[in-house]
């Protein structure tokens, strides 16, 4: 049951034109994440790797509404966590239907005008031999009216916005947990940290956390690290990072942690 809370994983950028907007209307954290007894603080939740590298993605909404959006996302997810991946990779599938009523294991996308976030990888129901896997929630906003307000316009940065928030939310979905949980940031960049501290200690730190790489402050999900107004990239920790998830995938063998420079 573990696997299944839901990690609120919104995305702010270190810029200031956004934390007044997006701070001032980010939901808190369900209470129930800030828990879990866990001290450390990591780049991935190993409780999260997916079992296959094969992912189904499909859209909880009306399949004539957002269409262009929905079009953006799928282009911005596919070519930046598989296109531009060489080697083994994770393939989230070439149609991206509306989700059918089966409750299975797979990236189910919910738009709504509210704070974008993700459940952390591979989600499960029970326990033991009765473990099952369910779905893995990514929500989406595609208007900014009611959050992130300084991405509603001009049309070019609403389009970045809505592709850098889609790959920062499936890093989520794959995985990845914020590279601002990384223990060195307050070593490595006080200011950032210091904006972002009330969140970094009520933020969802992983089942199983795991750092992968040094601290990274040009990974797609760091806070400290502006993502908007350019197209989405992933840094080269962050496919680091990537392909030590795909080959835990593969191998059915926990990462090895981070061993220091
Ligand atoms: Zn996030």
């Amino acid at each position: 049951m573990l696997a299944r809370f839901l990690a609120v994983s919104s995305l702010i950028a270190l810029n200031p034109a956004f934390i007044s907007c997006a701070v001032a209307q980010a939901a808190p954290p369900p209470k129930d994440l800030t828990t879990s007894g866990i001290a450390q603080h990591g780049i991935v939740d190993a409780s999260g790797i997916w079992p296959t590298t094969t992912i189904d993605v499909c859209w909880r909404s009306k399949a004539t509404l957002y269409v262009a959006e929905k079009q953006l996302t799928k282009d911005a997810v596919t070519s930046n966590l598989h296109d531009n991946i060489a080697g083994n990779r994770y393939s989230f599938g070439d149609v991206w239907p509306p989700c059918d009523n089966v409750k299975k294991a797979r990236i189910e996308i919910i738009i709504s005008d509210a704070q974008a976030y993700s459940n952390i990888g591979y989600q499960t129901s029970g326990t033991g031999y009765n473990r099952v896997g369910v779905p893995t929630k990514v929500f989406l906003d595609f208007t900014f009216v009611k959050w992130n307000a300084n991405c509603a316009k001009p049309t070019y940065y609403r389009t970045t916005c809505i592709q850098n928030i889609a790959v920062h939310e499936f890093m989520h979905s794959i995985g990845f947990l914020h590279e601002q949980l990384n223990p060195d940031l307050p070593k490595k960049d006080p200011y950032c940290y210091s904006i972002y501290k009330g969140e970094i200690a009520n933020d969802f730190h992983g089942v199983d956390p795991i750092i992968i790489t040094s601290y990274d402050p040009d990974s797609q999900v760091n806070y400290c690290n502006n993502i908007y107004g350019r197209p989405p990239k992933l840094s080269l920790k962050d496919i680091t990072t990537y392909k030590v998830l795909v080959a835990a995938t593969l191998t059915r063998t926990r990462p090895t942690p981070w061993g220091g420079p």
